[in-house]
Protein backbone atom coordinates (compact mmCIF):
# COMPACT_ATOMS: atom_id res chain seq x y z
CA UNK A 1 0.00 0.00 0.00
CA UNK A 2 1.86 3.54 -1.04
CA UNK A 3 1.23 6.08 1.94
CA UNK A 4 -1.33 8.51 -0.15
CA UNK A 5 -3.99 5.76 -0.49
CA UNK A 6 -7.46 5.12 1.02
CA UNK A 7 -8.19 1.50 2.70
CA UNK A 8 -11.38 0.66 0.82
CA UNK A 9 -14.74 0.80 3.26
CA UNK A 10 -14.86 -2.06 5.16
CA UNK A 11 -17.30 -4.50 5.87
CA UNK A 12 -17.72 -4.92 9.92
CA UNK A 13 -19.76 -7.91 10.75
CA UNK A 14 -19.36 -8.42 14.83
CA UNK A 15 -21.27 -11.80 15.77
CA UNK A 16 -22.59 -12.81 18.80
CA UNK A 17 -19.84 -10.97 20.83
CA UNK A 18 -19.34 -10.69 24.82
CA UNK A 19 -17.34 -9.03 27.45
CA UNK A 20 -16.95 -10.81 30.43
CA UNK A 21 -14.47 -8.86 33.18
CA UNK A 22 -14.11 -10.61 36.69
CA UNK A 23 -17.09 -12.59 36.38
CA UNK A 24 -19.24 -9.75 35.61
CA UNK A 25 -21.19 -9.79 31.91
CA UNK A 26 -20.14 -6.03 30.69
CA UNK A 27 -21.47 -7.02 27.50
CA UNK A 28 -23.76 -10.01 26.55
CA UNK A 29 -23.82 -11.62 23.20
CA UNK A 30 -24.07 -8.75 20.49
CA UNK A 31 -24.22 -8.88 17.08
CA UNK A 32 -24.40 -5.92 14.58
CA UNK A 33 -23.32 -5.94 11.12
CA UNK A 34 -22.13 -2.63 9.11
CA UNK A 35 -21.89 -2.53 5.42
CA UNK A 36 -19.25 -0.91 3.57
CA UNK A 37 -19.61 2.51 3.76
CA UNK A 38 -22.42 2.82 6.08
CA UNK A 39 -23.05 4.76 9.13
CA UNK A 40 -24.20 2.60 12.41
CA UNK A 41 -24.72 5.53 15.74
CA UNK A 42 -24.56 3.26 18.93
CA UNK A 43 -26.76 4.73 21.32
CA UNK A 44 -27.36 3.88 24.80
CA UNK A 45 -27.41 5.02 28.89
CA UNK A 46 -24.04 5.19 30.49
CA UNK A 47 -23.13 2.25 31.38
CA UNK A 48 -24.39 0.86 28.80
CA UNK A 49 -21.52 -1.26 27.38
CA UNK A 50 -21.03 0.81 24.34
CA UNK A 51 -17.23 1.38 24.83
CA UNK A 52 -17.11 -1.85 26.18
CA UNK A 53 -18.21 -3.47 22.46
CA UNK A 54 -16.49 -0.45 20.20
CA UNK A 55 -13.39 -1.72 22.15
CA UNK A 56 -13.66 -5.19 20.55
CA UNK A 57 -13.54 -4.09 17.03
CA UNK A 58 -10.47 -2.09 17.65
CA UNK A 59 -8.66 -5.06 19.28
CA UNK A 60 -8.68 -3.38 23.08
CA UNK A 61 -10.85 -6.14 24.55
CA UNK A 62 -10.81 -9.52 24.05
CA UNK A 63 -14.12 -11.08 23.17
CA UNK A 64 -15.12 -13.50 25.99
CA UNK A 65 -17.31 -15.46 22.91
CA UNK A 66 -18.36 -14.58 19.53
CA UNK A 67 -15.90 -12.66 16.99
CA UNK A 68 -15.21 -9.39 15.15
CA UNK A 69 -14.51 -9.73 11.42
CA UNK A 70 -13.27 -6.99 9.09
CA UNK A 71 -13.91 -7.72 5.16
CA UNK A 72 -14.36 -11.62 6.74
CA UNK A 73 -11.38 -11.72 8.70
CA UNK A 74 -11.46 -12.06 11.89
CA UNK A 75 -9.62 -8.27 13.80
CA UNK A 76 -7.97 -11.13 16.59
CA UNK A 77 -6.49 -12.66 13.74
CA UNK A 78 -4.86 -10.02 11.56
CA UNK A 79 -1.34 -8.24 11.93
CA UNK A 80 -1.61 -5.37 14.30
CA UNK A 81 0.07 -3.18 11.15
CA UNK A 82 -2.62 -4.61 8.85
CA UNK A 83 -5.55 -3.85 11.00
CA UNK A 84 -4.67 -0.33 11.65
CA UNK A 85 -3.88 0.36 7.72
CA UNK A 86 -7.84 -0.22 7.78
CA UNK A 87 -9.26 0.73 11.19
CA UNK A 88 -9.12 3.65 12.60
CA UNK A 89 -10.47 4.50 16.66
CA UNK A 90 -11.21 7.87 17.72
CA UNK A 91 -11.64 7.69 21.72
CA UNK A 92 -12.46 9.10 24.18
CA UNK A 93 -9.67 8.86 26.83
CA UNK A 94 -5.92 9.54 25.62
CA UNK A 95 -3.19 9.29 28.16
CA UNK A 96 0.63 9.49 26.85
CA UNK A 97 0.48 12.09 24.86
CA UNK A 98 1.52 15.15 26.64
CA UNK A 99 5.09 15.49 24.95
CA UNK A 100 4.16 15.55 21.73
CA UNK A 101 2.98 18.48 19.86
CA UNK A 102 -0.71 18.49 17.92
CA UNK A 103 1.38 17.82 14.55
CA UNK A 104 3.51 14.77 16.19
CA UNK A 105 -0.23 13.16 17.06
CA UNK A 106 -1.78 13.51 13.86
CA UNK A 107 1.45 12.23 12.45
CA UNK A 108 1.42 8.96 14.01
CA UNK A 109 -2.03 8.52 12.22
CA UNK A 110 0.88 7.47 9.15
CA UNK A 111 2.62 5.28 11.16
CA UNK A 112 1.18 1.75 10.36
CA UNK A 113 1.59 2.63 6.39
CA UNK A 114 5.40 3.38 7.11
CA UNK A 115 8.48 0.73 7.35
CA UNK A 116 10.14 0.85 10.34
CA UNK A 117 12.16 3.81 11.74
CA UNK A 118 10.89 5.85 7.97
CA UNK A 119 10.72 9.72 8.17
CA UNK A 120 7.68 11.61 6.59
CA UNK A 121 7.67 11.72 3.31
CA UNK A 122 6.33 14.73 0.97
CA UNK A 123 3.10 12.65 0.81
CA UNK A 124 2.49 11.58 4.65
CA UNK A 125 3.68 15.77 5.45
CA UNK A 126 0.53 16.85 2.68
CA UNK A 127 -1.89 14.43 4.03
CA UNK A 128 -1.11 15.12 7.83
CA UNK A 129 -1.45 19.09 7.26
CA UNK A 130 -4.82 18.49 4.84
CA UNK A 131 -6.07 16.58 8.00
CA UNK A 132 -4.50 19.49 10.05
CA UNK A 133 -6.79 22.15 8.09
CA UNK A 134 -10.05 19.82 7.62
CA UNK A 135 -10.31 19.49 11.44
CA UNK A 136 -9.38 23.52 12.02
CA UNK A 137 -6.16 22.27 14.30
CA UNK A 138 -3.35 24.30 11.28
CA UNK A 139 -2.97 27.02 13.38
CA UNK A 140 -2.34 24.76 16.82
CA UNK A 141 0.26 22.24 14.55
CA UNK A 142 3.20 23.31 17.05
CA UNK A 143 1.34 23.46 20.32
CA UNK A 144 1.48 20.88 23.13
CA UNK A 145 -1.02 18.26 22.66
CA UNK A 146 -1.19 18.50 26.19
CA UNK A 147 -2.46 22.09 26.62
CA UNK A 148 -5.17 22.11 24.53
CA UNK A 149 -8.69 22.05 25.29
CA UNK A 150 -10.75 19.27 25.43
CA UNK A 151 -12.86 20.03 22.15
CA UNK A 152 -9.59 20.90 20.52
CA UNK A 153 -7.85 17.57 21.96
CA UNK A 154 -10.76 15.87 20.44
CA UNK A 155 -10.26 17.49 17.03
CA UNK A 156 -6.61 16.62 17.00
CA UNK A 157 -7.38 13.04 17.60
CA UNK A 158 -10.33 12.79 14.66
CA UNK A 159 -7.33 14.36 12.26
CA UNK A 160 -5.31 11.60 13.71
CA UNK A 161 -7.56 9.04 12.55
CA UNK A 162 -8.68 11.27 9.11
CA UNK A 163 -4.78 11.15 8.70
CA UNK A 164 -4.43 6.98 8.74
CA UNK A 165 -6.91 7.15 5.72
CA UNK A 166 -8.59 3.95 6.69
CA UNK A 167 -11.82 2.74 5.06
CA UNK A 168 -13.40 2.00 8.39
CA UNK A 169 -13.45 3.78 11.64
CA UNK A 170 -14.92 3.43 15.15
CA UNK A 171 -15.58 6.65 16.81
CA UNK A 172 -16.35 6.51 20.82
CA UNK A 173 -18.18 10.02 21.45
CA UNK A 174 -16.41 12.08 18.66
CA UNK A 175 -18.51 14.84 19.41
CA UNK A 176 -18.52 14.77 22.90
CA UNK A 177 -16.23 17.96 23.90
CA UNK A 178 -17.31 19.91 21.00
CA UNK A 179 -19.03 23.08 19.66
CA UNK A 180 -22.47 22.63 17.65
CA UNK A 181 -20.44 23.79 14.22
CA UNK A 182 -17.59 21.17 15.27
CA UNK A 183 -20.16 18.51 15.78
CA UNK A 184 -21.75 18.48 12.46
CA UNK A 185 -18.15 19.52 10.58
CA UNK A 186 -16.81 16.05 12.22
CA UNK A 187 -20.17 13.88 11.45
CA UNK A 188 -20.29 15.65 7.76
CA UNK A 189 -16.43 14.89 7.28
CA UNK A 190 -17.21 11.25 8.33
CA UNK A 191 -19.86 10.92 6.02
CA UNK A 192 -18.38 12.54 2.96
CA UNK A 193 -15.06 10.17 3.53
CA UNK A 194 -17.60 7.24 2.64
CA UNK A 195 -15.99 5.19 5.32
CA UNK A 196 -17.45 2.45 7.01
CA UNK A 197 -18.49 3.99 10.60
CA UNK A 198 -19.06 3.03 13.90
CA UNK A 199 -19.88 5.34 16.67
CA UNK A 200 -20.80 5.82 19.83
CA UNK A 201 -23.35 9.02 20.20
CA UNK A 202 -25.54 10.50 23.48
CA UNK A 203 -27.30 13.51 20.65
CA UNK A 204 -29.90 11.21 19.45
CA UNK A 205 -30.82 13.85 17.11
CA UNK A 206 -27.77 13.76 15.49
CA UNK A 207 -27.27 9.68 15.13
CA UNK A 208 -30.55 10.42 13.16
CA UNK A 209 -29.77 13.31 10.87
CA UNK A 210 -26.50 11.46 9.85
CA UNK A 211 -26.16 7.73 10.54
CA UNK A 212 -28.00 5.24 8.45
CA UNK A 213 -29.43 2.89 11.46
CA UNK A 214 -28.72 3.15 14.77
CA UNK A 215 -28.20 0.50 17.59
CA UNK A 216 -29.57 0.70 20.97
CA UNK A 217 -27.40 -0.72 24.08
CA UNK A 218 -28.99 -1.11 27.43
CA UNK A 219 -27.67 -2.67 30.32
CA UNK A 220 -24.82 -5.01 28.31
CA UNK A 221 -27.02 -5.96 25.53
CA UNK A 222 -28.63 -4.39 22.22
CA UNK A 223 -32.08 -3.91 22.39
CA UNK A 224 -32.84 -2.76 19.22
CA UNK A 225 -31.38 -1.78 15.70
CA UNK A 226 -32.73 -0.29 12.94
CA UNK A 227 -33.07 2.87 10.70
CA UNK A 228 -33.51 6.07 12.79
CA UNK A 229 -37.14 6.17 12.44
CA UNK A 230 -37.64 1.75 12.98
CA UNK A 231 -35.80 2.76 16.24
CA UNK A 232 -36.18 6.22 17.71
CA UNK A 233 -39.72 5.59 18.88
CA UNK A 234 -41.69 6.91 22.15
CA UNK A 235 -41.62 3.49 23.73
CA UNK A 236 -38.11 2.62 23.05
CA UNK A 237 -36.94 6.09 24.37
CA UNK A 238 -39.25 4.77 27.86
CA UNK A 239 -38.49 2.02 28.11
CA UNK A 240 -34.00 2.76 27.68
CA UNK A 241 -34.08 5.76 29.00
CA UNK A 242 -36.80 6.11 31.10
CA UNK A 243 -37.50 9.67 29.96
CA UNK A 244 -41.29 11.07 28.38
CA UNK A 245 -40.21 11.95 24.58
CA UNK A 246 -41.72 13.38 22.15
CA UNK A 247 -40.57 12.12 18.41
CA UNK A 248 -41.64 14.59 15.29
CA UNK A 249 -41.02 14.05 11.84
CA UNK A 250 -39.29 16.62 9.63
CA UNK A 251 -40.99 17.56 7.11
CA UNK A 252 -38.93 17.45 4.15
CA UNK A 253 -36.47 14.89 4.97
CA UNK A 254 -38.53 12.24 7.12
CA UNK A 255 -35.38 12.44 9.99
CA UNK A 256 -37.04 11.67 13.26
CA UNK A 257 -36.35 14.38 15.75
CA UNK A 258 -36.51 13.36 19.71
CA UNK A 259 -37.94 16.35 22.26
CA UNK A 260 -37.73 15.99 25.61
CA UNK A 261 -39.08 18.08 28.00
CA UNK A 262 -36.86 19.94 30.12
CA UNK A 263 -39.11 21.20 32.93
CA UNK A 264 -37.52 21.53 36.03
P1 LIG B 1 -20.86 2.99 28.00
O1 LIG B 1 -19.75 3.26 27.05
O2 LIG B 1 -22.12 2.54 27.32
O3 LIG B 1 -21.14 4.14 28.92
P2 LIG B 1 -19.02 1.03 29.10
O4 LIG B 1 -18.84 0.04 28.03
O5 LIG B 1 -17.94 2.03 29.30
O6 LIG B 1 -20.43 1.75 28.92
O7 LIG B 1 -19.23 0.28 30.46
C1 LIG B 1 -20.19 -0.73 30.62
C2 LIG B 1 -20.13 -1.24 32.04
O8 LIG B 1 -18.94 -1.97 32.23
C3 LIG B 1 -20.11 -0.15 33.10
O9 LIG B 1 -20.91 -0.58 34.19
C4 LIG B 1 -18.65 -0.07 33.50
O10 LIG B 1 -18.51 0.36 34.82
C5 LIG B 1 -18.20 -1.49 33.33
N1 LIG B 1 -16.78 -1.66 32.98
C6 LIG B 1 -16.14 -1.12 31.94
N2 LIG B 1 -14.87 -1.55 31.87
C7 LIG B 1 -14.71 -2.39 32.91
C8 LIG B 1 -13.62 -3.17 33.41
N3 LIG B 1 -12.43 -3.17 32.80
N4 LIG B 1 -13.83 -3.91 34.51
C9 LIG B 1 -15.01 -3.94 35.12
N5 LIG B 1 -16.07 -3.24 34.71
C10 LIG B 1 -15.93 -2.48 33.62
MG1 LIG C 1 -18.61 4.92 26.72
Amino acid sequence: MTTGTTAAAGALDAQEVSVVVNGKTLVHPASLQVAPGEMVALVGPNGAGKSTLLRTFYRAQRPTSGRVLLDGTDVWRMPGKRLAQQLAAVLQETAGDFELTVYDVVAMGRTPHKRAFAGDDADDRDIILRALEELHVDALAHAPFDQLSGGEKQRVLIARALAQRTGTMVLDEPTNHLDLRHQLDTLRLVRRLGATAVIALHDLNLAAAFCDRICVMDAGRVVATGTPVEVLTPALLSEVYRVEAEVTEHPRTGVPHVTVQASP
